[in-house]
């Protein structure tokens, strides 16, 4: 009759992937895989869990300041200017990290989606600073004519 138990023999409990982890390399969802085992999608080894969201936060910037970059382009490009820079900078940002592994691969599509807004935003909002700059220079034309004209003793063309 045996009264002790036996000592858990069973091995050491290696952690599990919980919900919401991704393999770097394809963005399949690791559940219920361990360190060391190969991912069942791509096949690469698991060395690391992303304990990171599924997407970057640079990628979501890039897209989000890309998009904002484009719908202020009326704006004369003042706000949407930065807004397109920033995206895509954030966007090479979010690619350097997807590339160096800190990212996952599925922020790709967003990052790449950034950086299009974001040249997008930069062609429009340049083509508005440009017409900004043209009434701004019209306007400066006009009070420098308005100036002269009343300064000045050119006179008046009177009927
Ligand atoms: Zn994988």
């Amino acid at each position: 009759m045996q009264e002790h138990h036996t000592p858990n023999t069973a091995p050491t409990a290696t952690p599990t992937a919980k919900e919401g982890v991704y393999c770097l390399s394809c963005g399949y969802n690791l559940v219920g895989v361990t360190i060391g085992e190969r991912c069942p999608e791509c096949g690469s080894v698991i060395m690391q869990f992303a304990t990171r969201n599924q997407t970057s936060g640079k990628a979501v910037a890039s897209m989000i300041l890309g998009i904002i970059s484009i719908v202020t382009c009326m704006g004369y490009g003042i706000i949407g200017m930065p807004c397109a820079i920033l995206a895509i900078v954030f966007a090479k940002k979010a690619r350097l990290a997807i590339q160096n592994g800190t990212a996952p691969v599925t922020s790709q599509g967003m990052a790449t989606a950034g950086r299009v807004c974001g040249w997008i935003g930069v062609v429009l909002n340049g083509l508005m600073l440009l017409v900004l700059l043209f009434y701004i220079l019209v306007f400066i034309g006009i009070i420098g004519a308005a100036a002269t004209g009343a300064a000045g003793n050119t006179p008046m063309l009177l009927p």
